[in-house]
């Protein structure tokens, strides 16, 4: 029996007729793995939890099996976002087809471009501080689109634009496992890395199943995790995004070195040393701990620390050790020298 909340669709070509009746092979360029087992998407979708008269803006919808069971759940409104447009016909079938029981509109673009903000106007704000909206983001994504798309989703969130002008939207997205499990790993965990820390800033994150590779068609190299993002009503930081995410890469860095290596690299060699021990002073970190080992409270406190110390110091937060090697030398001068000038 199906729960009271799902209904059965209008009798529909199966997604893998679809697929062979409108030849839509996978094409490797946009990683196309679909998924045709709906035990498999009505979990993902579960994994969502209530979108019963919801809004949801599924990514990456493709001949459309997650959406199927997304409709199941008699969403208010379902905005779907595809860069393939050799799916429209498949997605336009099955918007006539459940025009009973969900509002869809078709959208065929690029997601890393797509104004969320605009494509779901209409939606009621709500506070940040209340419950989460009645407003989901799912998606089963090509790996290498879901990771740029988390970090550009983290600065959204940070910044309350985007689908977060509407609340704290929650996301349930795929990811390479590796990844999923990178996303979700405690201090002193082996997967611990720059994105740990930055979706924790900002995000609950709940790891919630894995998928297996098997599951895809074609069947991608790696096993795949399902993973929810809420943002916090309270990020554990608030400080610019950009700030916070070159400290992160800068620390993370050497991964497997003491730290106080890492965050030498966020300061210019000829103040490197005074800089670096300044840091750890006044941010309490240990020096010979490694990155990994290190709490989401200490990287508030690394951070916080660094911003006190680019106030104090003009200049030095135009400094990343990624700059081009040509302009150091110049960038070092100007910096030392006024570095001096204000010491006197
Ligand atoms: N959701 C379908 C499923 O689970 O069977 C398809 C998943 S497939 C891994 C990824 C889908 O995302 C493809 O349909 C692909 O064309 C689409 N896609 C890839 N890059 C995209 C982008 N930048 N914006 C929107 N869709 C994209």
């Amino acid at each position: 029996m199906l729960p009271r909340s799902v209904v059965r669709l209008p009798p529909l070509p199966t997604v893998r007729d679809l697929v062979k009746l409108y030849r839509l092979t996978a094409i490797k360029q946009l990683s196309q793995n679909f998924l045709m087992d709906e035990r498999i998407t009505d979990r993902l979708v579960r994994a969502a939890g209530n979108i019963r008269g919801h809004h949801v803006c599924e990514v990456g919808p493709g001949p459309g099996s997650i959406t199927r069971s997304i409709l199941k759940k008699q969403p208010q409104h379902l905005l779907v976002v595809e860069k393939d447009p050799r799916f429209l016909p498949s997605l336009e079938l099955l918007k006539e087809t459940c025009k009973d029981i969900s509002n869809m509109h078709i959208e065929i673009g690029d997601i890393m471009n797509f104004n969320l903000e605009k494509g779901l106007e209409g939606i009621v704000k709500r506070d940040w501080d209340y419950a989460t909206p009645p407003l989901h983001l799912i998606g089963n994504l090509p790996f290498h689109v879901s990771t740029h798309l988390i970090i550009r989703w983290l600065q959204a969130i940070s910044e309350k634009s985007s689908a977060w002008s509407y609340g704290r939207t929650p996301m349930t997205l795929t990811f390479q496992k590796e990844v999923g499990e990178r996303i979700v790993a405690p201090m002193g965990h082996k997967q611990r890395c720059r994105l740990s820390v930055m979706c924790q800033f900002w995000c609950n994150v709940e790891y919630k199943f894995t998928i297996p590779g098997t599951a895809f068609v074609p069947k991608p190299d790696v096993d795949v995790a399902v993973v929810t993002l809420t943002p916090l009503r309270v990020p554990l930081i608030d400080m610019p995004f950009h700030m916070v995410e070159k400290v992160l890469r800068t620390v993370f860095h050497m991964r497997q070195k003491y730290c106080r290596k890492g965050i030498g690299r966020l300061f210019p060699k000829c103040v490197n040393d005074e800089l670096t021990q300044k840091l750890l002073v006044l941010a309490e970190i240990n020096p010979t701990a490694k990155s990994f080992e290190l709490s989401n409270e200490d990287f508030v406190r690394i951070c916080y620390a660094y911003k006190m110390l680019c106030d104090e110091n003009p200049g030095l937060a135009e400094f990343d050790h990624r700059m081009p090697k040509v302009l150091r030398p110049d960038y070092e001068e100007n910096f030392y020298s006024t570095w001096q000038a204000s010491a006197v």
